[in-house]
């Protein structure tokens, strides 16, 4: 999603209703000594950013979303230790009551030094920026403002897999980011609203990252200012590693203050840093909730930009 923040967060009163059983796929491997850490593979996470948007918009309530829903589950479960499904439900205001569902899918999962790594898998209902008066009611695809992020961590998972990290990593699917109304920043975030009231036994991290938006073929991260706020440390780990890489895309200078996913984590006391590129293809943003979202829009070296840094943060951290 997502949108320049200048509301507080309202309290969301959700009916907390238990998650569904813990799915145990594989048992918790150790890391060997001097294993070779994970390569990102950029294509590989293409296809999945491109797999994503051929089930069509995957707005709440949608049959896409449902299945969508079936394959992150499905490829989650291939690679992680545990993959926990979190599903409430949700009356949108002045739309309908929908069923949404969180996804953990955790690796390493005796270490207690853990770190996070989220992003949303929903995509808005309405292109309510776009261009034409007509689509404001029409779903979005969402390539960036949905299947970039969770592209990535479907690589990340794959890699977690092949090459077990030192430290325990949660990947956290969001349902539910996109729903919010323009100007009221508690109604955006209802999945990782309910997820940070409502935490799995056991996730307790240390720090968080969610990426949102971060696909964009020309990709430009800046510092986001409530991270800057809520988690300066993580952030300076961010645009050092950045920096040591030499990776290209990040401009080390104030962005926008944004209001995402990471805001719900901060508020239980986990520092989460958003990285997000909130110039979609440049400062006019003019693709952000439009019907122009799509993958011609984005690339697989942004991707593997993105993907590598968060490798490399994972594999060095002890
Ligand atoms: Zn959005």
């Amino acid at each position: 999603m997502t949108h320049l923040a200048l509301s507080f967060l309202l309290s969301f009163a959700l009916a907390g209703i238990p998650a569904s059983p813990v799915f145990l796929h594989h048992p918790s491997q150790q890391r060997q000594p001097g294993a070779r850490q994970g390569k990102f593979d950029s294509a590989k996470a293409y296809s999945y950013l491109v797999k994503q948007t051929q089930f069509g918009p995957r707005d709440p309530g949608s049959t896409a979303h449902e299945r969508c829903l079936k394959f992150l589950r499905e490829e989650l479960g291939k690679y992680a230790d545990v993959v926990v499904p979190q599903a409430f439900s949700y009356a949108v205001p002045k739309w309908k009551r929908v069923q949404l569902t969180n996804l953990l899918a955790s690796f390493n999962t005796r270490a207690t030094n853990r770190l996070f790594i989220s992003a949303h898998w929903d995509t808005r209902p309405w292109a309510d920026q776009d261009p034409e008066k007509k689509n404001w009611t029409k779903p979005i695809v969402g390539a960036n403002d949905g299947a970039s992020g969770v592209a990535i961590i479907l690589e990340l998972a794959r890699q977690l897999r092949q090459f077990p990290p030192a430290v325990g990593v949660d990947l956290v699917l969001f349902d539910g980011e996109d729903l919010g109304t323009s100007g009221f920043g508690g109604s955006f975030s209802i999945g990782a609203q309910h997820f940070a009231k409502n935490r799995p036994p056991g996730f307790n991290p240390r720090f968080g990252i969610n990426i949102d938006m971060v696909g964009d073929r020309n990709l430009e991260i800046e510092r986001e200012q409530n991270s800057e706020r809520l988690a300066p440390e993580i952030q300076n780990l961010i645009f050092s590693t950045a920096r040591r890489l030499m990776l290209p895309g990040f401009i080390d200078s104030p962005g926008n203050e944004i209001t995402d996913d990471h805001l719900p984590l901060n508020d239980a006391g986990i520092p989460t840093v958003d990285l997000i590129d909130f110039k979609y293809p440049d400062g006019s943003n003019k693709y952000w909730h439009t019907m122009a979202d799509t993958p011609d829009k984005c690339s697989a070296e942004s991707l593997g930009v993105i993907g590598t840094l968060l490798l490399e943060i994972i594999y060095t951290q002890q």
